[in-house]
């Protein structure tokens, strides 16, 4: 809900948006306004409306107004790209007034494709497993039925049946055997090879990747998140070996929650808080001790930026998994001779701050060579919940990073967000298929791992 505004908040607030000299230096970074090229659906747009409504010159209860804030995606490129430092949390209180005047929690009325308690129900580890084994049917019946180009054959039915195959293909997975993640590599790897007709030299073994300041066998609790233990437990897993094998002694709580992110997304706030309880039981309630206390290793980059949302909550540091990664000692790494594409998940770029780490990570693996696509501040158009409710929208999106990523010439493009791997997974499979996308940890795993 919107604060009630005090005389000071609204002088606060009117300075803040001062702030914005509605220069558009932002607009190519938002990915609502690259998607639908209307300035409202713009950071620039959103910032007007919102001085109007202050003003008093325009009404709250508008749909327009819940239009335009409802589908911002909350990605924040906006706010890392503006030169005079206009802060999202403006955007996040024009939300928060237009879903208060809207009487709805949470903006639902404004064109939701999915029912809020079915998105909730995203956060169920065992509603996960079920949609994964359902969507592996459905997808495996609709080829039986229409042959290998089911997706373009069904991509051009009319309505929701049009999203279908992008929807089955959107959910995130990584092979749950350490065996598939081997296979899958050591065919990339051929296939490169072959390709570039023995050009392809064969770098030695790396000691480790380099950080400044390396630290031995430090204490790692891991957080589980929803996804990555719903659709990706393998990942998990072999995560958990890699810390391992780096000399970490690590550690998973019992009774921790999901990180609150899809009760924040669905405007439940009960929820958020009650997720948020959950895992200050489970991890130890926070400020963390004056040495810093355990690492929290967060793998999900959504799950980390919400954690992070609330400093000293709970009782340790609470890192990405990267963060983590680039502070260790990695076990020799064999050599990976493969074009690799990062994709920077909104979460871990914009929310994070955290744009070098993965990089210096994969630049550490010999051999490999990392490509930059175009625009890699631009959202794919998962952004959680969002995408689901705007699948129009976020088709485009996942369609605009597909192409950019393919345009590289990468072989394997890796991220750190679910909702990112499945968004573009599914979006490849039309525009590049046999492009493969991996949680960089897995690529990681592959490159130290033994025998
Ligand atoms: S938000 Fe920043 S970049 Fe965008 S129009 Fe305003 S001042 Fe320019
Ligand atoms: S948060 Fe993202 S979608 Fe929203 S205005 Fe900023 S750049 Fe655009």
């Amino acid at each position: 809900m919107a604060p009630a505004m005090t005389d000071g908040m609204q002088t606060e607030l009117r300075t803040l948006l001062r702030s914005c000299v509605q220069c558009g230096l932002c607009l190519p970074h938002c990915a609502t306004w690259l998607a639908t090229g209307d300035d409202v659906q713009s950071p620039r747009g959103r910032l007007i409306l919102l001085d109007e409504i202050l003003g008093g010159r325009a009404d709250a209860a508008e749909p327009s107004f819940l239009a335009a804030f409802d589908q911002c995606i909350g990605c924040r490129a906006c706010e890392s790209a503006c030169p005079s430092g206009v802060p999202y949390s403006l955007l996040e209180y024009g939300q928060d007034l237009a879903f208060a005047a809207a009487g709805s929690p949470a903006g639902w009325s404004s064109g939701p494709a999915l029912p809020a308690p079915l998105i909730r129900r995203l956060s169920s580890v065992r509603f996960l497993r079920t949609a994964a084994a359902a969507a592996t049917l459905a997808s495996g019946l609709l080829r039986g039925l229409l042959g290998p180009g089911w997706r373009t054959r069904l991509a051009r039915a009319p309505g929701g049946l049009g999203r279908l195959p992008r929807l089955l293909g959107s959910l995130p997975r990584s092979p749950s055997a350490d065996e598939g993640v081997v296979r899958l590599l050591n065919g990339l790897i051929a296939a490169a090879a072959g390709a570039a007709a023995g050009r392809v030299e064969d770098p030695s073994p790396s000691a480790t990747v380099g950080p400044e300041s390396r630290v031995a066998s430090p204490d790692i609790l891991f957080f589980r998140g929803c996804a990555n233990e719903g659709l990706m437990p393998g990942t998990s897993r072999r995560l958990l070996d890699l810390l391992r094998r780096c000399g970490c002694r690590v550690d998973v709580p019992q009774g921790q929650a999901c990180c609150g992110a899809l009760a924040a997304h669905t405007g439940d706030g009960r929820g958020r808080e009650d997720r948020h309880r959950r895992n200050r039981e489970a991890f130890g309630p926070g400020p963390a001790p004056a040495d810093g206390g355990p690492w929290i290793l967060v793998e999900a980059s959504g799950c980390g930026h919400e954690l992070k949302s609330v400093p000293g909550e709970l009782a340790g540091e609470v890192l990405d998994a990267t963060e983590i990664l680039t502070r260790l000692s990695l076990p020799p790494l064999r050599p990976v001779p493969l074009k690799v594409a990062f994709h920077d998940p909104c979460h871990l770029r914009h929310g994070q701050g955290i744009v070098a780490e993965p990089r210096r990570l994969l630049r550490g693996i010999p051999g490999l060579e990392l490509v930059e696509p175009a625009e890699p501040e631009v959202c794919c158009g998962s952004g959680g919940a969002w995408g689901l409710r705007y699948p129009d929208l976020s088709g485009i999106l996942a369609r605009r990073k597909a192409e950019n990523l393919a345009a590289t010439g990468a072989d394997l493009v890796v991220t750190t967000n679910p909702g990112c791997l499945g968004q573009i997974a599914g979006a490849l499979a039309d525009v590049a298929p046999g492009l493969p996308v991996l949680p960089l940890t897995d690529l990681l795993w592959f490159a130290a791992r033994k025998g």
